[in-house]
């Protein structure tokens, strides 16, 4: 038997959150946003799950190039457009969109002599202060870009700092200088990613683009994602190793940080920081073992991780531990860690094997 820690990817979840979507925003075109191979749950697994997608977002070029080469025809955008002029030809080969963020990028594309043309994106800077262009000049690049023989179709995005805080005033405030710049821009605009999608109507546009709420996560700071009708699709899990059991007084672990006040039945897990649970995590974290609720005791090493059993004393070596997914959320995890759900899913690493289901 080979090491048990694995992430079990339910891909039925992963459809049904992108209907959630598309019900979210009933007039909008969706973009599945599958970057960082698709938030740590594999890439082209989770593509074809979301193949009823109108198109994907990926971070650059290489992402994107595997899902062609895999036979993917959708449309697929460059959220951050080229990072090299030279990728150029390659991006048009491919029928890559892009987003242009920069008067770099608009002068790679006025310099280009590729013979293709590209769809572009135009990224306005309304207020995040990330990528963009300013407000001020939406309507004269805008213009520039449809006047290139090499551009087939501009349209315009923007990208919102704190659309998971719901009634934020900045929000409202990149919604009307969005609105106020492109006013007589007559293509189509994108605004919204998973927290504009669920909390800003006005922010739906002609394209969405959510990403964490497919995986079943929450964009809102201590969300509830399960409320939001969204099902959870990454369960990360492992098996006990081994059970012992230890009297008053003994420590567990690395630095000996935690030690026994009475004797207690402990639990070893095959699951550590090398697999991206975050060693932050310490005594008292909650987990589920064969869907009971039991306890992180001691620091997380690279392997391992130690539990409490004491109070579930049915399980035993080979049950089935659980870190996040049904029953106990991503999002629950990551408020613990001081961190979102985001950095736990795309942090699972390489040697976790994805088992599909
Ligand atoms: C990653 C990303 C998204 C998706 O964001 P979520 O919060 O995961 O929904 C949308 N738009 C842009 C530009 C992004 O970089």
């Amino acid at each position: 038997m080979s090491r048990p820690a694995c992430a079990r990817i339910d891909l039925a979840a992963l459809t049904h959150n992108l209907s959630v979507a598309r019900k979210s925003a009933p007039r909008s075109q969706v973009m599945a946003v599958i970057k960082a191979d698709a938030y740590g749950h594999g890439v082209l697994q989770c593509a074809d799950a979301l193949k009823s997608a109108d198109a994907f977002a990926v971070a650059g070029i290489d992402e994107a190039l595997v899902l062609r080469a895999a036979g993917f025809e959708h449309r697929i955008l460059l959220l951050g457009g080229i990072f090299d002029p030279a990728e150029l030809d390659e991006a048009a080969a491919q029928n890559l969109d892009l987003v242009v963020h920069d008067a770099w990028q608009l002068a790679a594309l006025r310099n280009w002599s590729g013979a293709k043309r590209v769809n572009t994106w135009l990224k306005v800077d309304s207020g995040m202060h990330r990528l963009g262009i300013p407000t001020t000049a939406v309507a004269g690049v805008a213009q520039e870009l449809a006047a290139l023989n090499c551009v087939r179709k501009v349209r315009l995005m923007t990208h919102l700092a704190c659309a998971d805080e719901p009634g934020s005033a900045h929000t409202s405030q990149q919604l009307a200088e969005f609105a106020a710049c492109s006013r007589d821009f007559a293509g189509e605009r994108s605004i919204a990613n998973s927290a504009g999608v669920l909390a800003w109507p006005d922010a739906h546009a002609d394209w969405i683009r959510p990403g964490i709420m497919l995986y079943g996560g929450s964009p809102f700071v201590g969300g509830n994602a399960q409320a939001d009708g969204l099902l959870p699709v990454m369960h990360l899990e492992s098996r006990v190793i081994t059970v012992r059991d230890l009297a008053a007084g003994e420590a567990v672990g690395y630095g000996a940080t935690w030690k026994t006040d009475h004797p207690i039945r402990m639990g070893v897990v095959a699951m550590g920081y090398g697999d991206g649970y975050p060693r932050q995590l310490g005594t008292g974290t909650p987990v589920l073992v064969d869907d009971q609720p039991a306890r992180l005791i001691g620091r997380v090493s690279m392997d391992l991780i130690t539990l409490d059993l004491t109070a579930v004393p049915a399980v035993g070596v080979g049950s089935v531990v659980r870190f996040w997914g049904a029953g106990l959320p991503a999002d629950k995890i990551a408020g613990l860690a001081g961190t979102i759900s985001y950095e736990l899913l795309t942090g699972i690493t390489a040697r976790v094997p994805r088992v599909y289901c």
